[in-house]
């Protein structure tokens, strides 16, 4: 044994000891004892799960085997905890010394006993409901941030909440939003690097600017702030940390009117720190509008969107970037988890993050200087051929800019590899990640004309209609893939796939028993083999199971836990099955030899389709209310009008034949409080009559479907 392992094996059996203790209802109990030394050492206690992605590294990779491939399959459930939401899931629990904490749809947080699942405390942030019509993908929450006996939420209408870890009552509450008319959200998790909490937010696709704010983690006072892009020329500096590199680098590569779609930019999932180099990445979102030609004259790299930018955690300045789409024109976020590693690289050790964004290329990142190291594509390219190594920049394809024609590309929107954490095992060597497919065809929109508040992409959303013809719609279907890739990040090739029937799969987890744990969107929460990919184990999870899992231990027990509840962006916008049971939100854990059964699924309701009068409308109505629907209500309620049972299905809604009952919730707003405003906002009451008609329309096709079926 050398020196440095000895000293490395006293320290981990004196935390265990301690972790002991604390478990054991010690001094530690709840988030108190989490300062800045634990999380630094949070590898050296693999039982708590004290940060988002595990450790500051957010490897993701539970270091307990307990649980292994060899006895998995004895893994049962534990307990579970109801939610109260059909809304998604898409939290990361944090555990600290037998305490979870957890978020729910609405910003909503739990603190729960690890090992039974009883509720310590519940916290509701009571996020105003006409807030969900800002968020692009849900009102989804990724979880919560603990230090120093405190619990930090970032709520959806922009606050920054601190919590008594112990009660859930409210220490501080700060708004972190330069302007709350503005449709901004916040989905991602806070993290707390060196006394100060930091978070980003979201609105890219409506119209906002984006940065990323440091708050002090006791006091909640705002410490510095990073925009990511420039603001308007006509207003002068923002008297922020990130005013001279936005003149200096990031200006020069703007042109036109820029700043009246607010840019973009927006940093609302990866925020990491690097304790060996004393750095803070953050990853950036796409442009906005999405369409490059209409938000800078097609001119330009347009700095810092789709981009790593690292800073100094203290103060906020700028140290470097890596832009991985100069020029984003297809909403391609580079705001995808970041694992950071050290990997042998030609022989060298050398400081790497990872990142799988948008865009289908894993890069592979020298931390000290942000030079790139490798860039390799995961999935289906149809927008570039590669990346040239000594630019950094992607060779891009022929038209794939959309500007004089459509262009199918892929990835798309939906992203190569979204929000849903990617894992990375230190002892495999191998990155899990969830990777999709999911085609778009991008054509400009010619007539585009900003609307404040709603969606502003730039791109025709009616070039992608979900066909009727059933044939011509299961066609499309089978496009839509859904891949767990074990990733070799050296010889930056896959080891070993599974591939899915659908897109929008889990987040991932690495485990020390050779295992690696996912939940998928058709319900299957699963382990795989981490060498080798043979799946090993599987449990009926009822709804889509989305989130990212994590591991822990209470008295010496090991634990997996997952939030299970489908949603997000994909579900909401793009419906092609019926959902199979009633969406109810769980937390659920397991153990080794655990009992605990869920009670038997709840079915769906589906109401019968319910047109109105055929007649009724003209045909004229007909397309003018498909032309709205697609580039409004169907960004929640689903394309063509069907519903993955997120949200209400219209064509089997019973005010579809009340064309008072519709004005009134739709023109009025009369389920506000539900968080279906009204749409006066940017229609007459005869344009959204002619939704009416759209709907009604599709909703008839849905009742000759139903008939033809019951009748065979
Ligand atoms: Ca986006």
């Amino acid at each position: 044994m050398t020196r440095a392992s000895k000293a490395a094996a006293l320290l981990l059996a004196g935390s265990m000891l301690v972790g002991g203790l604390a478990g054991a209802g010690g001094p530690g109990t709840g988030a108190r004892g989490v300062d800045a030394q634990r999380i630094m050492n949070a590898r050296s206690e693999p039982g708590n799960w004290l940060t988002h992605g595990g450790s500051y590294a957010e490897q993701r990779f539970a270091d307990l085997g307990e649980v292994n491939a060899g006895n998995v399959d004895q893994l049962g459930l534990a307990w579970y905890v109801d939610l109260d939401t059909s809304r998604g899931q898409e939290a990361t629990p944090i555990v600290v010394d037998g305490t979870m904490y957890t978020t729910t749809a609405w910003s909503k947080v739990m603190a729960l006993d690890a090992a039974t699942g009883k509720v310590k405390w519940r916290f509701d942030p009571e996020v105003h409901k006409s807030r969900g019509q800002a968020a692009c993908c849900d009102v989804v929450n990724r979880g919560v941030a603990v230090w120093n006996g405190m619990v930090y939420v970032a709520a959806l209408d922009g606050r920054l909440i601190a919590l008594d870890a112990n009660t859930g009552k409210v220490k501080w509450s700060s708004q972190t939003f330069t302007d709350t008319t503005k449709p901004y959200t916040i989905t991602g998790a806070p993290r707390v690097v060196k006394g100060l909490v930091i978070i980003g937010n979201g609105g890219a696709e409506l119209g906002v600017r984006g940065y990323v704010t440091a708050y002090d983690a006791a006091t909640g006072k705002k410490k510095w702030r990073f925009f990511t892009v420039p603001g308007d020329p006509g207003k002068g500096p923002d008297g922020e940390v990130s005013d001279s590199v936005l003149a200096g680098k990031a200006a020069p590569t703007w042109a036109g009117e820029y700043w009246k779609g607010g840019g973009g930019g927006t940093a609302w999932d990866a925020i990491v720190y690097d304790q060996e180099l004393d750095q803070l990445y953050i990853g950036v979102g796409n442009g906005s509008p999405w369409n490059h030609q209409i938000r800078s004259d097609g001119k330009g790299d347009n700095l810092f969107l789709s981009s790593v930018v690292a800073l100094k955690p203290d103060t906020g300045e700028y140290l470097w970037h890596y832009q991985g789409t100069p020029g984003e024109t297809w909403d391609f976020t580079q705001t995808q988890p970041i694992i950071l590693s050290t990997l042998m690289i030609e022989g060298k050790p050398r400081k790497v993050l990872m990142q799988a964004p948008k865009n289908g290329f894993f890069y592979v990142i020298d931390r000290e200087g942000g030079k790139l190291i490798s860039a390799k594509g995961f999935a289906t390219q149809t927008w570039a051929t590669g990346v040239d190594m000594n630019t950094g920049r992607p060779i891009e394809v022929a038209d794939a800019r959309y500007k004089d024609k459509g262009f199918l590309v892929m990835p798309s929107a939906l992203g190569a590899h979204n929000w849903h954490p990617m894992s990375f095992s230190p002892r495999t060597g191998l990155v899990y990640l969830p990777a999709q497919e999911v085609p778009l065809f991008y054509q400009s929109d010619k007539g585009f004309e900003r609307r404040e508040g709603a969606w502003n992409v730039g791109i025709d959303l009616l070039a992608n209609p979900v066909p009727d013809d059933p044939k011509a719609f299961k066609a499309v279907k089978a496009m839509l893939k859904g891949k767990l890739i074990a990733w070799d990040p050296v010889a930056h090739k896959p080891a070993w796939e599974v591939t899915y029937d659908g897109p929008w799969n889990g987040g991932t987890l690495a485990t020390a028993g050779n295992l690696v744990f996912q939940g998928n969107g058709g319900g299957s929460f699963q382990a795989f083999k981490a060498t080798d990919g043979e799946k090993l184990w599987s449990f009926d999870a009822q709804t889509g199971v989305i989130a990212g899992p994590v591991s822990y231990t209470v008295k010496g027990e090991q634990y997996v836990a997952v939030m299970a509840g489908y949603g997000g962006a994909y579900p909401l916008t793009s419906a092609f099955d019926d959902p199979r049971t009633a969406n109810n939100g769980r937390v659920l854990v397991f153990k080794l030899g655990g009992k605990a059964k869920l009670p038997a699924a709840t079915q769906p309701v589906f109401a019968a389709a319910n047109p109105p009068p055929a007649g009724l409308f003209t045909a004229a109505q007909v397309s003018e209310g498909e032309r709205i629907y697609e580039s409004t209500c169907g960004l929640c309620h689903g394309a063509g009008a069907r519903s993955s049972g997120i949200l209400p299905d219209l064509r089997r809604s019973a005010v579809l034949t009340d064309g008072e009952a519709w004005r009134t919730i739709v023109h009025e707003g009369a389920l506000h409080a539900n968080g279906m405003i009204a749409f006066s906002r940017w229609y007459k009451p005869e344009q959204l009559e002619s939704v009416r008609a759209y709907v009604g329309a599709q909703s008839r096709k849905l009742a000759e479907q139903d008939a033809a079926t019951a009748g065979k």
